[in-house]
């Protein structure tokens, strides 16, 4: 079970609703990843538990490139400049 919520940079208004760290599906372990193509993060499985080949891609623009987000420093990908914090008035869902 994991619990998704809302992020949201203080900067550019850009949000996006995950995990916002290394987490778990049902489907498999999941990290957080920026597309190289839109900048938007999302949560994608980093590999099935029974092996199954994953055809992971962006949600907005469909590319399958991707690089780690930094979930540590927590930077924004699109304005490059603030932090992304936690939204209190996000809501959590359980994707289970
Ligand atoms: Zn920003
Ligand atoms: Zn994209």
């Amino acid at each position: 079970m994991a619990s998704w919520k809302t992020h949201k940079c203080d900067s550019c208004h850009y949000s996006f609703v995950g995990s916002g760290k290394p987490d778990a599906l049902m489907m498999g372990p999941t990290i957080p990843v920026v597309c190289l193509k839109c900048n938007e993060i999302y949560d994608r499985i980093i590999h099935s538990p029974i092996g199954e080949q994953l055809n992971g891609k962006c949600e907005e623009c469909g590319s399958k490139k991707y690089t780690e987000w930094d979930y540590e420093s927590k930077k924004c990908p699109q304005c490059k400049d603030r932090v992304i914090e936690e939204d209190d008035d996000g809501f959590v869902i359980m994707a289970d």
